[in-house]
């Protein structure tokens, strides 16, 4: 922020050309030239005034950046920033409030450093068909939010507050370091106003000075399909308050999704374990399988053997990230109780067997018979 009006310095005014800007300038550099006045502080003073001035005036982007920022650089000051009318050049208290809720996203560059809020955690558990399908849900979460009644300022409705005299309202106190070749000028944040640039007169009676407040804050989230256990969405400027009017924190919302009672899920594969009876495996038939919204037909071919795998292109979880497929992995299960009807039933079944209708069985006998000499399902 410049310290001086740049125009009144040259006695011109906000329309001058390059031409009269250069005038002006060579006529006061005239006037005030050290050599004319040796000794003379305030000549000397102004001197410096007059070509700094002219330095930023002279120079299109300069003159540009002062003429919209008050700051040749295009920096927008602080707080306070010497005078009143120091704000006029950048829009006024509104502006500057809204670049504090504004937080990210401000076009604005500022000279001060401010710290971002810190960011809030919570996790979030999902159901494992709402994290496959995607759902909404509603979080609420405490957090330190602006202040509405001073703005986020700590001041009392937002004005009663004064530039602080130590830093000048830029909340940056210079300090030399070192000795000799080694000595160099380091910038740290005013202790008087703890970086802020401002001294509140009258504490905000609702924040009790601070700026924020503890509120809850209720907020929907759309959870996109295929959320996992980890996934996690970041909202920005949902966490916590700035504490010296900087950006406010992000929430983020991590997802914790319950196991599923019938599936296992490989990114966005869907595994699913279905037990078929000893005669569906044998003649083959239909079963039913799940979906993530629904469930669907399979037919399973005759002689499906217990551990069979079978693949659906497609009918796994589908997110913006792609879609899996689903797995149909079946296993045989015997019965654990016969009737005495079925008991003989089976056994008349097992007579009119031959080995050469169980692959895996011949294979074995004739490996062992190789092998041992004995074939291990001849009856004793
Ligand atoms: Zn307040
Ligand atoms: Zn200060």
């Amino acid at each position: 922020m410049a310290k001086q009006d740049y125009y009144k310095t040259l006695g011109v005014d906000k329309n001058a050309s390059a031409d009269d800007i250069k005038k002006a300038y060579r006529t006061l550099v005239k006037k005030y030239h050290p050599d004319l006045h040796p000794g003379d502080k305030e000549a000397a003073e102004k001197f410096k005034e007059i070509n700094e001035a002219h330095e930023v005036l002279s120079d299109p982007k300069k003159r540009q950046n002062y003429d919209n920022f008050g700051d040749p650089n295009g920096n927008m000051g602080g707080f306070g920033g010497g005078n009143a009318s120091g704000f006029s050049g950048f829009g006024g208290f509104e502006d500057i409030f809204g670049d504090i809720f504004g937080g990210f996203g401000g076009s604005r560059q500022r000279t001060r450093t401010k710290t971002k809020g810190e960011d809030i955690t919570i996790e979030l558990t999902l159901s494992f068909l709402d994290a496959a399908k995607g759902c909404k849900r509603e979080v609420v979460y405490t957090r330190n939010s602006p202040c509405s009644s001073c703005k986020g300022t700590g001041a009392k409705g937002g004005t009663a507050y004064k530039t602080c005299e130590k830093c000048g309202g830029s909340g940056q106190i210079q300090y030399a370091s070192g000795s000799g070749f080694f000595r160099q000028v380091s910038v740290r944040p005013c202790d008087e106003c703890h970086g802020t640039g401002k001294k509140i007169i009258d504490s905000c009676p609702d924040c009790k000075g601070k700026g924020y407040i503890k509120t809850t804050t209720k907020l929907d989230i759309e959870i996109p399909g295929g959320a996992d256990t980890g996934s996690y969405i970041r909202k920005a400027g949902y966490g916590e308050a700035s504490r010296d009017g900087g950006p406010a924190g992000d929430l983020i919302i991590v997802m914790k999704v319950e196991p599923s009672k019938i599936f296992r899920r490989k990114q966005f594969d869907l595994y699913v374990d279905v037990p078929i009876s000893f005669k569906t495996a044998t003649l083959g038939g239909k079963i039913t399988v799940p979906l993530i919204d629904d469930v669907m037909e399979y037919t399973i071919p005759e002689g499906t053997q217990s551990g069979k795998i079978f693949f659906v292109r497609g009918k796994g979880i589908k997110s913006r990230m792609g879609t899996g497929d689903l797995y149909i992995v079946v296993t045989v299960e015997v019965p654990s109780k016969l009737s005495r009807a079925q008991r003989k039933a089976l056994e008349e079944f097992d007579k009119e067997s031959e080995l050469k209708q169980y692959q895996k069985m011949k294979d074995y006998k004739d490996n062992m018979e190789k092998m041992y000499g004995k074939d291990p399902y001849s009856k004793k």
